[in-house]
């Protein structure tokens, strides 16, 4: 964008879809950057933006509610539309359609929609007992539930399942996982860690059923009862679907954007049309890292970076300093894991501690490159993978053995 065309945009008219993480830091940085247009933020929700992740953790173990932060202060020229949906983008006339009839202009528009939930069919009709985790109302009716005790089945061993498993766990509640995959968090992890973390949810007193799917659900005396199809049996009076999610983005997809499991941007969100950037959940970001295929990161560093980097490149300010190595965390198992680079096939697995207890690291490397640290309260392994990951993932052997790690 030219600098005329910078200030133009410094007055532009933004409309933000989704008021999620990613909207509520947009905005908030498009402030900070002098933006002195009008945004409109038009969210499905009834709430302002709110930081997610805490819903599968204190939410539901704290005896009182807690409040969960906010992303958006300074609401200072911000017109936020709750409740509405938007179902339309006419990019020809620069207008957004929304579900009550009404339509927004827009100079620039930014999609921060997410993702929806996985559900499932076979529950149809039962949903007062099943829910999904991904709003905080959703989040409330999971807390009302589980303080009335009883049995809770959780159909997918990702991080929103295994967290909630540990919080239900901490309540005392019967808890089952199940699981189609031979072992947890396939996708995210190398399988050796995958058995670790399934060993230590069993040691905390869940019942895992690796390897399995749902064959039936029915409601039988106020409990479910689920059939799975290595034959095993399960009652319980609470599900919760843990089981990922799709990108919302049938919106880009239906006005011609380009898409491909969320809608494909540049590494500024800028996606194929000038006007319209993605950001967050929703955006498959291709860059010189990421090839042309892209990445779609779910986490809470992305929704922040993805915002910073979207609100520099609409305003024409410098961009921010990149992203690096995506970054996420959990807190399960009585403690706060965190990651930091992607799984590789092929790779090998060095370790050091007692799996996932404070001190402990594991580093998965390949061609003597590090590709994905996971680390519990260790701060020498913490800053040598980040320094790593700074230069080129190289590791020289004696780091490794100066932080204790063996091949496993
Ligand atoms: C329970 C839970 C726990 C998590 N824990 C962690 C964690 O420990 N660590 C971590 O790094 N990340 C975690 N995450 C992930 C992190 O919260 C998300 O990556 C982040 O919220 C993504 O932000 P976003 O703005 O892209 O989407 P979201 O925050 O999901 O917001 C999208 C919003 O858009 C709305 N919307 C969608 N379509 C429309 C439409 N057509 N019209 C209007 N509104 C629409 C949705 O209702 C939603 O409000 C967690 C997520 C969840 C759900």
């Amino acid at each position: 964008m030219s600098m005329d065309a910078g200030r133009i945009a410094g007055t532009a008219r933004i409309v933000v879809i989704g008021s999620g993480h990613s909207a509520g830091r947009l905005i908030g940085q498009l402030k900070s950057l002098g933006h002195r247009g009008q945004i409109v933020l038009i969210g499905e929700e009834a709430h302002p933006p709110y930081e997610r992740p805490w819903l599968s953790k204190t939410m539901l173990t704290e005896p009182e509610e807690p409040a969960i932060p906010g992303v958006l202060s300074d609401t200072d020229g911000v017109t936020h539309l709750p409740l509405r949906r938007a179902v339309a983008i006419d990019r020809a006339a620069g207008r957004v359609r929304l579900d009550d009839g009404s339509d927004e202009a827009y100079d620039i528009l930014v999609l921060a929609t997410g993702l929806a939930p996985r559900r499932l069919a076979i529950f149809d009709g039962m949903e007062d007992r099943v829910l999904c985790l991904h709003k905080l109302d959703e989040a409330r009716a999971l807390r009302a539930r589980l303080a009335r005790g009883g049995g809770l089945a959780l159909i997918g061993a990702g991080f929103i399942g295994l967290e909630v498993a540990s919080s239900a766990r901490q309540l005392g509640l019967a808890v089952d996982i199940v699981e189609t995959a031979p072992l947890p968090l396939m996708r995210a992890l190398p399988a050796a860690l995958g058995r670790q973390i399934a060993d230590l949810h069993a040691a905390e007193g869940s019942r895992l059923h690796l390897g399995t799917g749902l064959q039936s659900a029915e409601t039988e005396a106020g409990s479910l009862r689920l059939s799975l199809t290595n034959g095993h049996r399960i009652s319980a009076e609470t599900v919760v679907l843990g089981m990922g999610g799709t990108a919302q983005d049938g919106l880009a997809r239906d006005s011609g954007l380009d898409t491909a499991d969320g809608v494909l941007t540049d590494a500024t969100g800028r996606s194929s049309d000038p006007q319209i950037y993605a950001i967050g959940d929703v955006a498959r970001c291709r860059s010189d890292e990421n090839g042309q295929n892209g990445i779609r990161l779910e986490s809470w560093r992305n929704a922040e970076d993805s915002a910073i980097a979207a609100a520099a490149a609409i305003l024409d300010a410098p961009p921010p300093p990149p992203p690096g190595a995506p970054s996420f965390w959990t807190e399960q198992l009585g403690q706060r894991i965190q990651f930091i680079g992607q799984p590789v096939a092929d790779g090998e697995l060095w370790q050091s501690g007692e799996a996932f207890r404070p001190g402990y690291g594991a580093f998965l490397m390949r061609d003597d490159c590090l590709h994905q640290a996971v680390f519990v309260n260790a701060p020498k392994v913490m800053r040598a993978a980040r320094e790593a990951f700074r230069r080129d993932g190289r590791i020289a052997a004696d780091t490794l053995s100066a932080l204790g790690f063996r091949r496993i």
